[in-house]
């Protein structure tokens, strides 16, 4: 079992209007609800997001007609130790910590392989040359 962060805005909710006023305005992204409970049965599955987790779990549980059950409360002690407790019933955590994760899925990362290549996806051409 792998553990899989799930972004929130611009993966599972729509954002097309970005942040705007803080609200939840849009929808599911087309096949949220299906990949989502496709990760859960095979993998711990977190959703990260900077909103309050409250608000996110209140969405997500009421647009997936309470389909997915959501916790917002991390264990203090042993999480670690034990990856995919939170949805060992089927719950979903949802959280504004970055947890550890074997996956983060998010519309705006920058797979990072190296820093030459990591400035060039950010658009800076990076030094050449050994920089201390
Ligand atoms: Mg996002």
């Amino acid at each position: 079992m792998s553990t899989i962060a799930v972004d929130f805005d611009g993966v599972l909710h729509s954002y097309e209007r970005g942040w705007a006023d803080g609200t939840i305005y849009g929808d599911w992204k087309p096949g949220a609800v299906v990949a989502l409970s496709q990760l859960m049965r095979r993998h711990a599955v977190f959703v990260h997001t900077t909103r309050p987790a409250r608000q996110v779990a209140r969405w997500i549980e009421q647009r997936s007609g309470h389909g997915i059950e959501c916790t917002t409360r991390v264990p203090r002690t042993g999480w670690l130790r034990r990856p995919g407790f939170w949805n060992e019933h089927g719950v979903l955590l949802v959280t504004d910590r970055k947890l550890a994760a074997t996956h983060y899925i998010d519309d705006r990362a920058v797979r990072f392989e190296t820093w030459p290549q990591a400035l060039r996806d950010v658009g800076i051409e990076p030094l050449v040359g050994e920089v201390p």
